[in-house]
């Protein structure tokens, strides 16, 4: 089905499917039959329920995928079979992606360019990533005298929870899931609450692609609750994470507590954004500098949230951010003349007011935007927000706001810039606007972040790793490397 806003209307008229819990292919109520409203922030109304497992739900969830992983049904198929399955799995997404990115953009509010591209089809293409790798990567024999042969053979680690957040569900479950199967585990994975349905699809779709039962598992329910059980569980190998800070810590904990499973953390970001007065076009810099903040409101883990501009150029360049700022058309994320949709949820915009009331009170400069728009729709909508002569300090420039506020001050040198782009404790990405190949390369060294843009934003894809420094998290999503998490390494040492 094409992207039509024919096809879209259609879509959206179907009743929203129940989230259930995928164990063993089957896909079942929480034991007690205990449910969560799924609110959809288009409009504030109830769409659909979620199952509220418990941790006994979960348990049995990770007992299945452990009796799935000893078994070998998937862990010993041969490399090429587990290839063909994966290749089916992201032909079958791709086949039902306008639906799945309906029931996303419903679940969650992202608008529905960007929860088809972004999500059902860039799932797709990191499945296929992954799938063209399972019978490419070799084992290694190290150097040793002659009458020894010493090997190296990647294991997979056995099973592994993946707990994932509502922006972005099936592109980042996908940079788990897809590595850690082609890898040979099995898979235990926690939904957000706020992002449920569309990832529950494609779980189900990995089964009518060919994945034996029990390999890949979804439970659903609140994260205090399913999420814990996964982390304590003593079956789990590995936890990879995306999301907050505060349950990165947790899990941290969950794990010292039960079997000290590793954990790989992708977590917040408050991403700098320095341009200076040589960017090769500045009007094209202005409009990534917008999308950067803008772009699914602000709700990008990656996205440039603190900007610092050369002196020099500040005035000018602010007013063509704001003029780009003002081109966002924000609205019901289902019709195609809207550029951006809602926020995730009630807590995400009260936060996001909250924000900007603090900056305000702190002293920040209003540029443009700052309200809340389409209360009486009910949805959760909220204006790209600008504000300038910001300072270290403030609770903008520190804390994650997870939505559109983007917080801008001038610097002017070198040393400066990198003092901002340093001044907080994340490190996930960053981007810089230089023509000059020389500062491009001397300020990326010093830039303590997982990903340095130079003269772009988001140019990166599957095959570069996403992954944070300092309190941004550990190890990487994406790129072959990610397969290495979910691996033990073996070594075999045969005198001869
Ligand atoms: P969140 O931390 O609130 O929730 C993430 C997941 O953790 C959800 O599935 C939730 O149910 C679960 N969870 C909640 N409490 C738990 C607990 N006690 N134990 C175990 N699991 C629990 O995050 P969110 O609000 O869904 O997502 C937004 C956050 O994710 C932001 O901080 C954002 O920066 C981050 N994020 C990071 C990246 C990255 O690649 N670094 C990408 C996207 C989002």
């Amino acid at each position: 089905m094409d992207l039509t806003q024919a096809n879209i209307d259609t879509l959206r008229a179907r009743a929203a499917p129940k989230g259930l819990n995928f164990i063993n292919n089957a896909m079942i109520l929480a034991e007690d039959g205990a449910e969560i409203p799924v609110i959809s922030p288009i409009d504030g109304t109830q769409l659909s329920t979620l199952a509220a497992s418990s941790a006994a739900d979960m348990d049995r969830a990770c007992a299945v995928a452990r009796a799935a992983f000893e078994s070998g049904v998937w862990s010993g198929m041969a490399p090429t079979d587990r290839k063909r399955v994966l290749l089916r799995w992201a032909d079958l997404i791709e086949q039902h992606a306008l639906e799945i990115a309906v029931l996303g953009a419903r679940d969650n509010g992202t608008d529905i360019r960007m929860a088809f591209k972004g999500e059902p089809m860039s799932a797709a293409a990191t499945i296929r990533f992954y799938a063209e790798a399972v019978d490419k990567r070799n084992g290694e024999i190290t150097p040793t005298k002659k009458d020894v042969l010493s090997l190296i053979h990647k294991e997979p680690v056995g099973v592994v929870g993946a707990i994932i957040p509502w922006n972005f569900p099936l592109m980042i479950g996908a940079w788990k899931m897809a590595p850690a199967l082609a890898a040979g585990n099995s898979v235990v994975l926690k939904p957000s609450e706020d992002a449920a349905l569309s990832t529950m699809r494609v779980v189900e779709l990995a089964a009518e692609a060919g994945l034996p039962a029990g390999v890949l598992n979804a439970v659903n329910g609140r994260g205090a609750v399913v999420g814990e059980a996964l982390g304590l569980n003593m079956e789990v190998d590995v936890l990879a994470f995306t999301g907050s800070g505060n349950v990165g810590r947790r899990l941290l904990e969950y794990s010292a507590r039960s079997n000290m499973k590793r954990v790989y953390l992708e977590l917040g970001g408050k991403s700098p954004n320095l341009v200076f007065a040589d960017a090769p076009n500045l009007e094209q810099a202005a409009k990534e500098t917008a999308a950067s903040i803008f772009r699914n409101n602000g709700q990008v883990c990656v996205a440039a949230s603190r900007l610092a501009v050369e002196r020099s150029i500040y005035d000018e360049f602010m007013q063509m951010v704001v003029d780009a700022s003002r081109s966002f058309a924000v609205g019901d994320p289902l019709d195609l003349s809207h550029t951006t949709g809602a926020l995730a949820n009630a807590a995400q915009l009260s936060k996001v007011k909250t924000a900007v009331a603090t900056a305000a009170d702190e002293g920040a400069a209003p540029l443009c935007g700052g309200q809340q728009l389409l209360e009486s729709s009910g949805g959760y909508y909220h204006e790209p927000t600008v504000l300038g002569d910001v300072r270290t300090g403030m609770d903008v420039v520190q804390n994650e706001v997870f939505g559109p506020v983007l917080a801008a001050r001038a610097f002017d040198t070198e040393d400066e810039a990198i003092e901002i782009a340093n001044e907080t404790v994340y490190g996930l990405s960053s981007v810089l606007w230089s023509r000059d190949i020389s500062r491009a390369h001397r300020l990326s060294a010093r830039i303590k972040s997982g990903t340095v843009q130079v003269n772009c934003f988001s140019g990166a894809d599957v095959t570069s790793p996403l992954g944070g420094v300092k309190q941004s998290g550990n190890g990487s999503d994406r790129s072959l490397h990610a397969m290495e998490k979910y691996e033990n390494i073996k070594a075999t040492w045969i005198q001869l």
